[in-house]
């Protein structure tokens, strides 16, 4: 058999496993989307599929990219770890996570201090949410519509889609969802109940929203006020994502609790954590067991998260997803100003881009035409209107470039389609 031949039978054998063992509405939605292959190897921002066909991949696996696939630096280090001792014994102290935590101290704002080290985001939201819950004996927590948290059941609790609510209700805690950057109906729901207010600094899954500047400035002065604990998701947005190492200081707001999970892995291992100020920490102090992980530090992760931190900081990351953000929202504005029946409008911070569209159905014929010409593009998980850009922070002008036509092109094909519906 020739080789294209069994690499053909290798992706309709792939997509039949997933219709037959995990999910066929999976399945059937990525074949719509023309995602009709299977992926074999990454690099830097570039992802190659089975048959060697190139992507460059402007969703980043949501901001796990950051940066890049395969990043050398967090394979070399995380081919270490692995060598020496991948899964902690639990009993004796690792290094790696005495420097990781170290590291997160450091770079986190203010005096955040403390972390504890999860598997992912969602358990950085649930430590939270509990150490907020212990720390001030309150129950009451408020969070935005629209807010993405994670799906396990307490940090689905303070999410804010219906369509993922519903069907588990009731849920966790005593949660008041409010319209995200809405200051006056805020103002009236926080109060002296009040365990933890939760947000996004920019919802991500909400469709790239940003907040105005008094918000966030505005929501740390009710806490204050009220005793309530602020945690902000930095889950998507953290890792110099939109140009700062946290969108919080783009607002010099300081919260209780900080997440981290995506980007934080390098590219290359699972891992989150969530980093509290001093006092807040006196509960997890004082009974130390009171919030644990098997897997939760384990020095292989930590030893990526090391690596991944030290190349955001040694490569300028940050200042490249600034400039580069800027670039790429330039080119995408002038896009838009050309179809300005179809794009209602483009916006984000640093390479944290979300291209507003009118209609729905716009951005499943999109992806497909992207995915055809080599670019991995999707939209956002609470609001299909917007289709979402975070690339690899190592993404290059010319690789912008690239995208840019391809999107100039498409748009142009939507508009033509548009017109004939
Ligand atoms: C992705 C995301 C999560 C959940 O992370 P998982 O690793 O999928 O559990 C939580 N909060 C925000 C803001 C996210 O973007």
């Amino acid at each position: 058999m020739k080789d294209q031949d069994q690499k053909t039978l290798i992706v309709e054998d792939t997509i039949a496993k997933y219709e037959k063992y995990l999910n066929p509405s999976t399945a059937k939605l990525f074949r719509f989307m023309g995602l009709n292959t299977v992926e074999d190897r990454a690099i830097g921002s570039v992802i190659y599929d089975i048959h060697g066909k190139s992507y460059i991949d402007c969703l980043g696996g949501y901001g796990v990219f950051s940066v890049g696939h395969c990043n050398p630096k967090v394979i070399e280090a995380v081919k270490i770890q692995l060598e020496k001792m991948p899964l902690s014994s639990k009993l004796l102290f690792s290094k790696a996570t005495g420097d990781l935590a170290e590291l997160l101290a450091e770079i986190t704002p203010g005096d955040l201090t403390y972390s504890f080290i999860t598997n992912s985001g969602t358990e950085s939201v649930e430590g939270s949410l509990k150490l907020a819950c212990v720390h001030t004996g309150r129950k009451k927590v408020v969070s935005a519509l629209n807010a993405f948290h994670g799906k396990s059941i307490g940090s689905l609790s303070v999410s804010g889609r219906d369509l993922y609510r519903k069907p588990f209700e009731s849920l966790l805690f005593d949660v008041e969802l409010v319209p995200f950057n809405d200051i006056p109906t805020i103002e009236n729901v926080v109060d002296e109940d009040t365990a933890a207010v939760i947000l996004e600094v920019i919802q991500g899954e909400g469709g790239i929203i940003i907040p105005s500047e008094d918000y966030l400035p505005k929501v740390r002065e009710l806490c204050n006020k009220t005793g309530a604990i602020l945690i902000l998701d930095e889950v998507q947005t953290g890792l110099g994502r939109t140009g700062a190492m946290f969108a919080s200081e783009h607002y010099n707001v300081v919260p209780d609790i900080i997440t981290t999970a995506k980007a934080l892995g390098g590219g290359v291992m699972p891992i989150g954590a969530f980093t509290a100020r001093p006092h807040i920490w006196e509960k997890y102090i004082e009974s130390p067991f009171l919030h644990t992980s098997t897997f939760g530090a384990n020095p292989l992760a930590c030893a990526a998260a090391i690596a991944a931190i030290n190349f955001i900081k040694e490569e300028g990351l940050i200042e490249r997803s600034e400039i580069m953000g800027k670039y790429f929202l330039e080119g995408l504005k002038e896009i838009q100003e050309q179809h300005p029946a179809v794009i209602k409008e483009v916006r984000g911070k640093g390479l944290m881009i979300g291209i507003d569209l009118f209609k729905e159905g716009v951005g499943g014929f999109l992806i497909a035409e992207l995915i055809d010409k080599g670019v991995i593009v999707a939209y956002t998980l609470n609001n299909p209107k917007v289709m979402r850009i975070e690339p690899p922070l190592i993404i290059t002008k010319e690789e912008i470039d690239y995208v840019l036509k391809v999107f100039k092109d498409a748009f142009a094909k939507a508009e033509e389609i548009l017109e004939d519906l």
